[in-house]
């Protein structure tokens, strides 16, 4: 029995999971209009490949990646591209971005799907079509797979599925390791392949046990030698360095990745979606989502990306009392700018708010040194003084105190009795300093850029004056007589030319001589 370990803290909110684990995952009817976002991962745009007019495949590319940190967006069914403009999108800015408006034909018409021999395939090949099939992390982050897999590929001995789901309310993985957990175990020795890792643990809150024994009768279906383990249930388990921590009893040190002690996590939709990216030729069209919260039927939907979410909502009947919309879990999610947004690679799960559910905050209130926020952070830091130095501006203090190293977990404001929204306050230093550091670049480009100028000016400047002068030499050697160089042939017709003229100077002086006798 592998020895498991444990991280500094943790909380133990209400799980809120029974209700949306009773039923099977259901598959959401096809929404008569689909929004894609070109940007649904981590890093640069896919730049549009269609334009409005286009009729499209299911699964047909639609969004090229473009840079190193991108990822491609396909068209989620058949149908015609309506409109690429920019629209409202699930984003904490509430800001817009370009998406693609596409109205299904409703006959859900395949481009060719092309399952690949991984064998046959080198590792780059391989990466490059996880790119290229638009296969993110589906543990909310959303980011690109294959660059995980670029940046771990030969320095990962133990890979680690994340199936941990910490956060109250959302069941998403936990069905999918339920029902499908065939495809991910495959996923998952995918990927271990392509990291060349020795071993492959799944990592599970023992609140789960129907997922973790359907894991461990796949693993043993597969005789592949994968471990999936049961972790205590403890909030924020499932955070990346919390779970290598637990698992493998290695600390990520401040600043550095899971690959630099040669760990990489993935989560199990992920492994999932890999394996159907490759071993079907699928791109990532769906995901599943937790619909839960102020519903009448909490439930997790197999749904297109780009389907409303209100209609998402709807299916789930949400109660007339419901007052706002959450993407992600209560502890890390974000309120949604509008319920009409579309649903995205990142959205993992969708929470109706109501009073009852979420009462309003009470009153912030000033901080009682009581250090109950420094008992459950996990990442061991000191939250009190964190939030001292962002409210009153200190950010280099802040950063001094690893400001960066904080997961955002929201455990410290879950047991803060001031009821102090400590993690608003280091969202705020972060962008601070963030942006801070975003104008110092800008202003040593500027000055770079600058003096770059002022060195061309002097270089041009020499150059013009030892040009100058090295006329003025040649202009004065020109000048001085006898001193250019003559070629052999000149220098004979110079030399005959004054044998000539002394000549007709003798001829010259006897004749004045003969005239004179
Ligand atoms: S939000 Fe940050 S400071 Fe607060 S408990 Fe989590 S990691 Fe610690
Ligand atoms: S829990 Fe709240 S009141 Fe207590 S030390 Fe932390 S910030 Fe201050």
């Amino acid at each position: 029995m592998r020895k498991l370990h444990h991280f500094h803290g943790g909380i133990h909110p209400p799980s809120n999971k029974e209700q949306s684990t009773r039923t099977a995952i259901v598959r959401a009817p096809l929404p008569s209009r689909l929004v894609v976002p070109l940007q649904q991962h981590a890093g640069e745009t896919a730049k549009p490949v269609v334009q409005a007019g286009d009729h499209v495949l299911k699964g047909q590319l639609i969004g090229m990646p473009d840079g190193f940190v991108s990822s491609a967006v396909h068209a989620p069914t058949s149908g015609t591209i309506t409109a690429i403009d920019m629209q409202l999108i699930a984003h904490p800015s509430g800001l817009p971005n370009l998406c693609a408006t596409l109205i299904p034909d409703g006959r859900e018409e395949w481009i060719e799907r092309k399952p690949v021999n991984c064998r046959e395939r080198s590792p780059a090949e391989l990466q490059n079509l996880l790119r290229m099939a638009g296969v993110v992390g589906l543990g909310g982050a959303a980011f690109p797979s294959d660059v995980k897999l670029r940046i771990g590929a030969g320095k990962v001995g133990t890979l680690i599925l994340n199936g941990a789901e910490c956060e109250p309310f959302i069941t998403c993985d936990d069905m999918l390791m339920r029902e499908r957990a065939a495809d991910i175990v495959q996923g998952a020795e995918l990927l271990r392949q392509l990291l060349d890792a020795d071993e492959v643990l799944y990592g599970i809150e023992n609140n789960k046990p129907d997922a973790i024994a359907a894991l461990q009768q796949a693993i043993s279906d597969s005789a592949l030698n994968h471990e999936a383990i049961a972790i205590p249930t403890i909030y924020p388990g499932g955070s990346a360095k919390q779970l290598i921590r637990v698992m493998t009893g290695l600390e990520v040190p401040s600043g550095k990745l899971p690959t630099d002690i040669g760990v990489q996590c993935f989560n199990i939709a992920t492994a999932f979606t890999v394996h159907r990216a490759l071993a079907l030729g699928e791109p990532l069209l769906s995901r599943i989502v937790t619909v839960t919260g102020n519903v009448r039927n909490a439930q997790n939907f197999e749904a297109l990306i780009g389907t409303p979410i209100a209609e998402l909502l709807a299916l789930a009947g949400a109660l007339p009392d419901t007052d706002g919309y959450i993407m992600g879990g209560p502890m890390m999610g974000f309120s949604l700018p509008d319920v009409h947004v579309p649903l995205v690679k990142a959205t993992n799960c969708i929470i109706a708010a109501s009073k009852k559910l979420f009462p309003p905050p009470a009153p912030a209130m000033p901080c009682i040194r009581c250090t109950r926020c420094v008992e459950v952070c996990p990442a061991d830091l000191q939250p009190q003084d964190l939030y001292w130095f962002a409210q009153s501006r200190e950010f280099g203090r802040a950063q001094a105190f690893s400001l960066f190293d904080c997961i955002e977990c929201g455990a410290c404001s879950y047991v803060c009795p001031s009821h102090i929204p400590l993690v608003q306050y280091y969202r705020f230093a972060k962008s601070e300093i963030r942006a801070r550091e975003h104008d110092k670049q800008l202003a040593d480009q500027a000055r770079e850029r600058h003096e770059f100028h002022e060195q061309r000016i002097e270089r041009e400047k020499r150059e013009k004056a030892e040009k100058l002068a090295a006329r003025e030499k040649a202009v004065q050697a020109e000048s001085i007589p006898g001193s250019q160089t003559l070629t052999p042939q000149q220098q004979a017709e110079q030399a005959e030319l004054e044998a000539r003229r002394a000549h007709i100077l003798e001829l010259a002086k006897s004749e004045v001589e003969h005239a004179k006798e």
